[in-house]
């Protein structure tokens, strides 16, 4: 018999993107039915919200300062429930197999070191992509957030500071908290932009964080295929990644800041034109 928070997780599994990510995993798991148990209860307790192809238990937490484990899933605090994904986290919906379409999104910016290359990189592909975009750096950085909307690029709130424990917050304080990043964010240009989404630092959703979201006016913008990118693996292996995790409807997951990003760019450069050739339209997370 499945526990409770065993049931809890089976269902964040088979809820859709992740299905994607995690059929061939349950295959797997299937196969393996002396183990099923024990990849429940460990692999799958460190997994559930990892829609990579690799696995977010290999993660280390280097990368970024200050944080557990950049916009990896959260890997749990001791005694701490896991965050539920819930059914209103995003997808792509305009995507078939016969036009398959995919959403880029860029965490963590802006930054004058590697926004402006990734923005030049999007413009030579003709490229739309969604950026979430941290409070602290779009004030710091006006003109990167002006460029960025003036390409025809959505933002994203990610909060004022990267703040993986707001989910944590009663919902009165949750709604402060949005509410001061969506204005900020928004207010860093005039007229204000419009924030179309919103992601959880970390990917620490809680269900309070997803209703406060969208109360909020933002969708709650999960992903798909992780790329890694912040763990810095080596520009082969975030392309790798990409293309060995990609599928109709793929929200892949890139970070223009919170560290050296060099290896983004790159994988950026060389994955633009495969995704193209794949026959992929980008679109926008609906
Ligand atoms: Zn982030």
């Amino acid at each position: 018999m499945l526990s409770p928070r065993q049931r809890v997780i089976l269902r964040q599994i088979v809820s859709p993107p992740y299905i994607y990510r995690w059929a061939g995993l349950l295959t797997t798991i299937a196969l393996m039915a002396g183990v099923t148990a024990v990849v429940l209860t460990d692999v799958g307790s460190r997994q559930v919200l990892a829609t990579g192809p690799a696995p977010a238990a290999a993660t280390g937490p280097a990368g970024k300062p200050a944080r557990s484990a950049a916009d990896a899933p959260a890997l749990g605090m001791p005694g701490m429930a896991r965050p539920a994904i819930t059914s209103s986290l995003l997808t792509v919906t305009d995507s078939s197999v016969e036009q398959p379409s995919v959403a880029l999104t860029f965490d963590d910016g802006p930054t004058p070191q590697y926004t402006p290359q990734v923005l030049d990189l999007l413009a030579q592909y003709g490229v739309k992509a969604t950026f979430c975009t941290i409070g602290n750096q779009a004030v710091a950085y006006p003109d990167l957030m002006r460029r960025i909307l003036a390409e025809g690029h959505r933002l994203c709130d990610h909060t004022m500071t990267h703040d993986a424990t707001v989910g944590q917050n009663n919902r009165d304080l949750i709604a402060r908290q949005l509410s001061t990043s969506k204005r900020t964010i928004a207010e860093v240009v005039s007229p204000p932009a419009t924030m179309d989404y919103f992601r959880a630092p970390e990917g620490a959703w809680t269900p309070a964080l997803d209703e406060v979201a969208a109360e909020t006016g933002m969708r709650p913008l999960g992903w798909s295929v992780d790329t890694l990118d912040w763990t810095q693996p080596g520009t082969a292996a975030i392309v790798n990644s990409v293309q060995q995790g990609m599928h109709p409807g793929a929200i892949v997951l890139f970070h223009d800041g919170g560290g050296p990003r060099d290896q983004t760019v790159e994988a950026v450069r060389q994955l633009l034109p495969w995704m193209q050739d794949q026959g992929y339209r980008f679109v926008f997370p609906s």
